[in-house]
């Protein structure tokens, strides 16, 4: 069986948003993905202990099966019934929004594709950095699920006051930076997703709030 292409699983996770959000979604709202993981796709979510080093974020688990999960510094095994996304305990830590909703959207993603091809079916471990094209294919389309276009828009303009900036940087401009902050925890997301999908729909043309003293030495150069 041949794998799906980044853009049929694009087309398929941007339909069933659809039918999940409806016409009466407020386009400024974010997506709320644990209520269209449990209520929309019928995928009950949980959290264990994964991995010893924390290094498996999450994983998705499509006919009834028993896996090995960590309790009390201890491997045990567990039985999960199908249709179950595992959530790494780490990342319930509140600093750790970010990455748990967006490891949940990874995991909705593969239940997507499970749902309309079951027979692709690819045992998902997620971890901090996808190894494999087709788990960046699954990230890359977890990031528009969360993030989806007409939302990322709505809520920058809200938040910034314009329809384009120039960069992200707390030495160029602190004001439009800290905005940035504050529409990453609007949404619910990391600041590096946000950031990725600025510049992807081109709100953004420079990216560089983790090296800021690049652009000063630049500044100095000149
Ligand atoms: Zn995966």
């Amino acid at each position: 069986m041949r794998e799906l292409t980044a853009k049929e699983i694009d087309a398929m996770c941007s339909k069933h948003l659809q039918a999940f959000l409806g016409d009466s979604h407020p386009k400024y709202a974010p997506i709320d993905i644990d209520k269209f993981l449990r209520e929309y796709l019928d995928i009950n979510v949980c959290y264990r202990k994964l991995s010893s080093r924390g290094e498996i974020l999450g994983l998705s688990i499509f006919s009834d099966m028993s896996l090995k999960v960590w309790k009390d510094d201890k491997r045990v095994e567990e039985a999960f019934p199908k249709k179950t996304v595992i959530i790494d305990e780490s990342l319930l830590e509140e600093k750790q929004f970010g990455r748990c909703n967006y490891t949940k959207a990874h995991e909705a993603v593969h239940g997507i594709i499970n749902g309309e091809c079951p027979s692709d079916i690819v045992l998902c471990y997620r971890r901090g950095k996808a190894t494999t094209d087709y788990e960046r294919i699954v990230d890359r389309a977890a990031s528009k699920l969360l993030l989806p276009d007409e939302t990322v828009r709505t809520v920058f303009y809200i938040f910034i006051g314009a329809n384009h900036i120039v960069r992200l940087n707390p030495l160029y401009n602190f004001k439009n930076y800290e905005r940035f902050c504050d529409m990453a925890r609007y949404l619910r997301v990391s600041k590096k997703a946000l950031s990725i999908r600025l510049l992807q729909l081109g709100l953004v043309e420079k990216v560089d709030y983790e090296r800021p003293h690049e652009f000063l030495d630049i500044y100095c150069e000149v």
